[in-house]
């Protein structure tokens, strides 16, 4: 168990600065997850904190120690990757225990290790099978017990669930979480996929071009997005994000430098009248434009003076109408600096 510090890090690939000092703590037993869209320096990041990847700048502490000069072995940092890099010829056995090579732990204790971990990821039938007799998931965990076996003080995670197919990789969700529980190590898990960064995480490490943009926990990086690129980033549909001079005139006076104004698509109304009642709305006269129905709700697309939106809405389907209201309660509407 260790908490990760990260001082002022930073990386230079040739001249470009793609991870900007970077500067955090993952706490200790936490399951942290980085995201961001593709190519926003998560994965320098954690291969920075394996010792795969020497930052440019900062430091790297682990527990009580700096790494900095510690080599990749000698971190105790087991890593998980998307291709589970299993070795074909060998058994599944072969694969956990291969974690266990230069440990010197006699074969008995090897043996029970394998047990144990074999049976907490479910693979206890399939030790003396190859892993081309398995399927995806099952490799994954062999690629997760092969890591655990080392009982590392951290965990890190590169998209491990991106080859899985939609049900298998919502299964494997459940059962990292689980995993992580049951072994209370931090565990570092990297995605771009916002469902899982919220559904997984207990902390949230927002990241774009290399800057961290919020950490904090789901719930407060979906309900208080500190800058448009988060608000954005989480959630689907993704927050409605329009410019303040748009609406400005049919919203209460404000003080401060608003440059945009965003409301989640739940939490708009969609009214048939063109002037409904109630003084505590941001009301925009609004035209239908397509309408997605999912079943238990409908998105729909509509176009006012601010713009294109999304609103998703759990009322039955409007049928023949094009024109309508949309009414955003004030309390439900986020403000945002200029950028
Ligand atoms: P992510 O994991 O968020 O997709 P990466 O950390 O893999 O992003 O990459 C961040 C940026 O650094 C990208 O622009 C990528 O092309 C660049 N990059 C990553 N590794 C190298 C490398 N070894 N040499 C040069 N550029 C690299």
């Amino acid at each position: 168990m260790a908490e990760i510090r990260l001082k002022n890090v930073s990386k230079i690939f040739k001249d470009e600065k793609v991870v900007k000092d970077i500067d955090i703590t993952i706490k200790d037993g936490s399951f942290t997850v980085i995201v961001g869209p593709s190519g926003c320096g998560k994965s320098t990041t954690l291969r920075m904190i394996a010792g795969l990847e020497r930052q440019t700048s900062g430091e790297i502490w682990i527990g009580d120690d700096c790494v900095n000069d510690t080599e990749p072995g000698k971190r105790n940092i087991a890593m998980v990757f998307q291709n589970y890099a299993l070795y074909p010829t060998m058994t599944v056995r072969g694969n956990i225990e291969f974690g266990l090579v230069n440990k010197k732990i006699p074969k008995e204790e090897r043996e029970k290790l394998i047990q144990d971990i074999s049976e907490i990821v479910g693979l206890t039938e399939y030790l003396d099978q190859k892993p081309q007799n398995l399927s995806g998931g099952q490799r994954q965990r062999v690629a997760l017990a092969r890591a655990m076996v080392k009982k590392p003080k951290v965990f890190i995670l590169d998209e491990p669930l991106s080859n899985l197919d939609a049900k298998l990789r919502g299964q494997m969700r459940i059962e990292l979480i689980q995993l992580h529980k049951k072994l209370g190590t931090t565990f570092v898990y990297v995605t771009h996929d916002q469902v899982e960064a919220m559904s997984m995480g207990d902390e949230i490490i927002v990241l774009n071009k290399g800057t961290v943009q919020q950490m904090d926990s789901p719930m407060n990086v979906y309900h208080n997005p500190e800058n448009v690129f988060t608000a954005e980033f989480i959630g689907t549909p993704a927050m409605n994000i329009f410019a303040y001079e748009k609406v400005k005139k049919h919203l209460p006076p404000l003080i401060g430098n608003v440059g945009f104004v965003g409301f989640r698509p739940e939490h708009a109304l969609l009214e048939r009248m063109e002037n409904g009642s109630g003084s505590m709305f941001l009301r925009l006269a609004s035209k239908i434009i397509t309408m997605e129905t999912l079943g238990a709700e409908t998105i729909y697309t509509v176009e006012n003076a601010a713009g294109k939106m999304n609103i998703k809405s759990f009322i039955e389907p409007f049928d023949n109408i094009q024109e309508i209201t949309v009414a955003i309660p004030y309390e439900k509407l986020y403000y945002f600096d200029e950028q």
